[in-house]
């Protein structure tokens, strides 16, 4: 799904006033601004997360989304997934997603791909990606977006959501991976999913709106601040950690570079 819009660099006189409380802020000025215009941002997983980072940056401006889900919407979506309505039972998440995002801003291009993330798309996809949003459901997508971001270098800010916790962390240029974090042999081995497990309505949105905070201190004004850390939310006494994490010798992605 296209749509053609205003390519140009330069925020449109209808831009300006969209983004106003935006530009308004102190610290984030037009040149920030310009910066989201023109990103490329992939949100892997139309869920509870997704939908809820993918609006987010459609609302705050950037320039073009690629979104891809294969699912479609079940009855049992509605109690998280923002984007999505008794209407929309049956039809593709990633579809439907980008229909509401571009009813929110014309000013934006979004692709919507109703296929899974796999071998066969996966360096396509990402390779040409300022920033890839991990929000999806289970481990071995997690692990492939991860391989191919390191691959191709491209950052990936990724978010869970289980229960009453929260995890985000960021893998960018030099830091150690979600591999290194999460290895392989330990976490394949246990079956939870996102989607057979309990989840409270507000969890993955608040989980959702770390990651595109971040993902717009990324764009806009190039900071990090949990490269290579793991922060982890805990919904029943709301507190918020942040811990670093090393590398992991035997991490196979980090030893490949
Ligand atoms: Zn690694």
């Amino acid at each position: 799904m296209n749509q053609s819009s205003d390519l140009d660099l330069e925020l449109s006189e209808s831009e300006m006033h969209l983004y106003s409380r935006q530009i308004l802020l102190d610290g984030w000025d037009i040149e920030a601004q310009e910066k989201l215009k023109l990103s490329n941002v992939l949100i892997v997983g139309c869920g509870g997360i997704g939908c809820a980072s993918a609006e987010l940056l459609a609302r705050a401006g950037v320039g073009k989304m690629t979104l891809i889900d294969a699912d479609t919407i079940e009855i049992s979506n509605l109690q998280r997934q923002m984007a999505f309505t008794e209407m929309d039972l049956g039809f593709y998440k990633a579809e439907i997603l980008a229909k509401r995002l571009m009813s929110i801003n014309p000013h934006i291009q979004v692709n919507s791909i109703t296929a899974k993330l796999d071998a066969s798309n996966a360096e396509s996809l990402i390779a040409s990606q300022d920033v890839v949003l991990d929000g999806c459901d289970n481990f071995t997508t997690r692990y492939s977006v991860n391989a191919v971001c390191k691959q191709f270098n491209v950052p990936l800010i990724s978010a869970s959501a289980i229960g009453f916790q929260g995890q985000l962390f960021m893998v960018e240029g030099d830091s150690a991976c979600y591999e290194c974090l999460f290895p392989k042999e330990q976490h394949m081995n246990e079956s939870l999913r996102c989607a057979d497990s309990g989840v409270l309505a507000t969890t993955p949105n608040v989980m959702a709106s770390l990651q595109a905070h971040h993902a717009l201190l990324y764009l806009g004004l190039n900071l990090t601040p949990i490269k290579q850390k793991l922060l982890l939310w805990d919904g029943l006494s709301m507190k918020q950690r942040i811990l670093g994490f090393n590398f992991d010798e035997n991490c196979p992605i980090c030893q490949a570079r």
